[in-house]
């Protein structure tokens, strides 16, 4: 059984390409009044800085404890579950799920053992879709449609106190999915280089642009969240592709 520290350990919060220091802050504060600890910040746009303490308003150790990263597959580095905050649809066909939903699906994957990430985007542009694309679901909070955009740490409050709040109860956890957990976000990553390169390598683009069946591929493969062992099938089975093209290209 996993106690409430171990399950929150498992849970970070990932805030992409921020602007405003203050808005760290206060993410930081929101974590911290749940029991959460884990801040990753992708690009953030200024920190450390002044007013991101000013607004933490205590929770600095959250803040000193931060990642920071270069791009988004860093921060999500061992996550075998990415849930993607935003306020609109965007073009990323990703399954909808409210933050109490959310909630149950990163507790459970939290108490199988395994580690989930909550993803945030920029204050103006949000979440990119390529950056969606990265994520298993998308969670909106269910706002009005004409004014649909929260603050950014009020958003990552109104998610952490959903995970508070079912972690508090005793719903029970669903039995485990798979025997194995699944692949973290690196391995997926590795495997759609891979998968791209073979495409390619097979001429399956014919001259069209590949961006809208990767996301397709994307899709299908983070649904069907492979293990370790699935993915080397996986890679076998694309390198032997390569190779056929190789010999075939020779002929
Ligand atoms: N104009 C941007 C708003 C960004 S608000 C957009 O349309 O996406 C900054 C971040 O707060 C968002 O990227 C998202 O992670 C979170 N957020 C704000 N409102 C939200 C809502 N209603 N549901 C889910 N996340 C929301």
């Amino acid at each position: 059984m996993s106690t409430i520290d171990d399950l929150t350990a498992r849970i970070r919060y990932v805030l992409v390409r921020t602007s405003h220091p203050g808005n760290i802050g206060s993410a930081a504060r929101a974590i911290r009044t749940m029991g959460f600890q884990r801040l990753e910040l992708v690009m953030p746009a200024r920190f450390p800085d002044r007013e991101a303490n000013a607004l933490a308003a205590g929770a600095d150790e959250v803040l000193e404890s931060a990642g920071i990263h270069e791009d988004m597959i860093g921060s999500l580095a061992g996550c075998s579950l990415a849930l993607g905050l935003s306020a609109r649809r965007r073009g990323v066909n990703l399954p909808e799920i409210s933050p109490r939903e959310a909630a149950q699906q990163v507790l459970a994957a939290a108490a199988r053992g395994e580690q989930v990430a909550l993803v945030f985007g920029n204050e103006r542009t949000g979440l990119e879709n390529e950056e969606l694309a990265r994520c298993h679901a998308m969670v909106r909070i269910p706002s009005v449609d004409d004014f649909s955009s929260l603050n950014l740490s009020q958003a990552v409050q109104v998610m952490a106190y959903e995970l508070r709040v079912a972690m508090l109860g005793d719903t029970p956890v669903p039995p485990p999915l798979h025997e194995e957990p699944p692949a973290d976000a690196a391995r997926m990553e590795q495997f759609y280089v891979h998968l791209a390169q073979t495409l390619d390598d097979i001429d399956f683009h014919k001259g069209r642009e590949p961006t809208t069946i990767m996301l397709r591929l994307r899709k299908l493969f983070q649904r069907a969240q492979p293990d370790e062992r699935e993915l080397r099938v996986l890679h076998g089975i694309l390198a032997d592709a390569q190779r056929m093209a190789e010999l075939a290209k020779g002929q």
